[in-house]
């Protein structure tokens, strides 16, 4: 009969536990566990046919009603930066939605969609771009580059935060591929070439729309190890790259350096790309 009971009394405390686990996991404990961040990054937005860096309206559109649908909350860079360094929350379930290279498009066929959807993103604009593309060939929704009136417009909507994708280092200059070291130039050769691209971006951002950037995106999605402390001493508090995994948020503000993105193809579907960018969420 003893032998019943403790038999009885482990089983029920077992149950307790996987219940526990299973259904009762608190807010302090899935902080404890990190918190699941789904990274979209997206280019060019303009109704064409379907191409690896370019979406169409209504695919945008149909990514984010998939979102909505589906409990997601656009958080931006920000938000990231207050939960890591300022005890702040962030909602249930974050996604962070950037796009790269400064297309005036995302202006005009993005930004109305953010506003319908209610959404937040990143765009990380290169300055050279537009300094001198941009004013030289305006507002063509193929391929113009955003103007110094267009980016105001986006930071002042309030839903775009604007991001350092470099002054001039999204090329194939020399050997260089974006902004990585050479092999052959010394950490010092390589520290003032990167800092001063990164001071003229800022510097032309703080005179336009007040701040510098917080967020850097790596062109080509090339890293360097070399590049981490000039991007932190020049301001930034979390980098983009173009790794395609998860990422897990916890407290420590390290865990904004490096971001994991997937691109958002315009060759899959709604459907393909979200389970993709979802599918490691309850692991
Ligand atoms: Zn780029």
């Amino acid at each position: 009969m003893l032998v019943i009971d403790v038999i009885i009394l482990i089983s029920g405390a077992a149950l307790l536990l996987l219940g526990k686990l299973l259904f009762f996991t608190s807010a302090d404990e899935k902080e404890e566990m990190g918190i699941f961040l789904p990274v979209i990054m997206y280019h060019s937005v303009f109704d064409t046919a379907p191409q690896e860096y370019i979406v169409t309206p209504e695919q945008l559109e149909s990514d984010l009603q998939w979102l909505r649908n589906n409990g997601y909350t656009s958080v931006t860079a920000q938000q990231l930066i207050n939960y890591t360094r300022n005890k702040c929350e962030l909602p249930e379930h974050p996604v962070l939605i950037t796009f790269d290279d400064g297309y005036y498009n995302n202006l005009s066929e993005a930004m109305p969609l953010f506003e319908k959807y209610d959404m937040h993103a990143i765009v990380s604009i290169v300055g050279k771009f537009t300094d001198s593309l941009a004013p030289a060939d305006p507002h063509i929704p193929a391929y113009s580059y955003l103007t110094w009136d267009d980016i105001k417009q986006l930071s002042a909507s309030g839903r775009f935060e604007i991001g350092s994708h470099t002054y001039d280092m999204h090329s194939f200059k020399g050997k260089r591929k974006g902004c990585a070291k050479l092999p052959n130039e010394t950490e010092e050769e390589y520290r003032s070439t990167l800092a001063e691209d990164l001071a003229v971006l800022h510097n032309e951002m703080h005179i336009s729309i007040g701040e510098i950037p917080a967020v850097f995106a790596y062109p080509f999605g090339n890293i360097s190890r070399e590049s981490v402390p000039i991007l932190r001493d020049s301001g930034i508090l979390m980098t983009l790259t173009c790794y395609e995994r998860p990422n897990i948020i916890t407290r420590d503000p390290d865990c904004l350096y490096g971001l994991f993105r997937y691109n958002r193809s315009g060759l899959y579907s709604t459907e393909e790309y979200m389970e993709m960018i979802t599918k490691n969420k309850d692991s």
